[in-house]
């Protein structure tokens, strides 16, 4: 198995988790759209969501909406951009479900997943940062 989330889960590969549980893993998205960008997970593999039973999906689900205002808090954000690419041709690059949580301060201007400065190496204190202030924000829920 070569799939990069799948590593992540079993801590085979680095990553800034945020949290888990039984079926669902969120952590830091290494090439953030905006400060704060979280990929949220199933442990199971599948590629689309409609390969996931309704069990996994709710409890993608009950993950997502306790995240994401603890991540909207730890950004100083008041709305956020959630989104899932469900297969190549909308722009899924890994094929692993993965749901795109990406919190929006007031004035943080365009979003674009196509924006260079996404890929600018970034230090590890940077993103073990803003880790520990959602990892402290979901532990208060
Ligand atoms: P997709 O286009 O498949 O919806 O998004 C894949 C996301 O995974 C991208 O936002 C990309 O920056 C992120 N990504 C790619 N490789 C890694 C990795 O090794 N670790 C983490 N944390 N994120 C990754
Ligand atoms: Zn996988």
């Amino acid at each position: 198995m070569s799939c990069i989330l799948c590593k992540i889960r079993d801590n085979k590969a680095p990553s800034y988790k945020v949290y888990e549980d039984k079926h669902t893993l969120a952590f830091l998205d290494i090439n953030p759209v905006a400060d704060g960008h979280v990929l949220l997970i199933p442990r199971e593999h599948t590629q689309y969501i409609e390969e996931l039973s309704p069990e996994i999906w709710e409890a993608l689900m009950r993950t997502l909406i306790r995240l994401v205002p603890s991540i909207q808090r730890a950004m100083n954000a008041k709305d956020s951009n959630i989104g899932i690419n469900n297969g190549p041709n909308a722009g899924q690059i890994i094929p692993h479900v993965h749901i795109h949580i990406i919190p929006r301060p007031s004035k943080a201007g365009k979003l674009l997943f196509s924006n260079p400065a996404r890929f600018k190496p970034r230090k590890k204190e940077y993103f073990e940062e803003i880790a520990e202030k959602i990892r402290k924000e979901i532990e208060a829920t």
